[in-house]
């Protein structure tokens, strides 16, 4: 039987790991392409050799990780090392995705893509879940949560497609504007359609 899949996104700090972790406790599995970035770059990956192969051993920590400060630094300064970087990525995080979902026990399967819409990767999911939120509110919540200065913050907000856009391409939308109960209770009813609608 084919996976029903929910992809879930939301910009910078709108609450989407709360938001899983709750459909998480309900039963259903997440696919979270955050970690899979990580995994498909882990030590002993097809896709860290790689990265050593083209930048060297310098582009290693001295645990053999994969120094991703150092990488960052390179691709922001070059664009077609920026390129070659997502060629290669790119397909391996999207393969493991697909690879996920389909391993998946549970009714359907929330797949939890910040850069869903920015990335066209709409394609991949049955729907669009979103969860909205201010701009203030993302940008109180991520200083609170990592420590990090507004100017940092605004630059990765303008890095992602805007509020109305995201809105625009969603099927359902969580607010998440309120305090985490209010979450409960969308998260609850959007559990009851989406078992509905996986049985269609
Ligand atoms: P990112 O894309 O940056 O990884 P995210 O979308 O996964 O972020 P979360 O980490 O879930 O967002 O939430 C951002 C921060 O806001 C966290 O510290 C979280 O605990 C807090 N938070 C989430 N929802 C609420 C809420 N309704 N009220 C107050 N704080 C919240």
């Amino acid at each position: 039987m084919n996976t029903f899949i929910v992809g879930l996104t939301g910009g910078i700090g709108s609450g989407k790991t709360t938001v899983s972790d709750l459909f998480n406790a309900l039963g259903i599995t997440i696919v979270d392409a955050d970690v899979i970035a990580r995994e498909v770059v882990a030590p002993g990956s097809d896709g860290l050799r790689a990265i050593v192969t083209r930048f060297g051993d310098t582009i290693l920590d001295a645990l053999g990780h994969l120094d991703r400060a150092k990488l960052r630094t390179i691709v922001f300064s070059q664009e077609r090392e920026k390129q070659w970087l997502n060629g290669l990525l790119h397909p391996l995080i999207r393969e493991q995705m697909v690879a996920q979902c389909h391993a998946a026990k549970s009714p359907y399967v929330i797949l939890s893509v910040p850069l869903l819409i920015e990335n066209n990767l709409q394609t991949m999911v049955n729907r669009t879940l979103v969860v909205d939120v201010s701009r203030e509110s993302q940008i109180q919540r991520t200083a609170n949560r990592d420590g990090v200065g507004v100017e940092q913050i605004e630059s990765i907000l303008a890095s992602q497609c805007d509020r109305e856009t995201r809105l625009q391409a969603a099927d359902d939308v969580i607010s998440n504007e309120g305090d985490v109960s209010s979450l409960n209770e969308q998260v609850a009813d959007l559990h009851e359609k989406y078992l509905t609608l996986a049985q269609m």
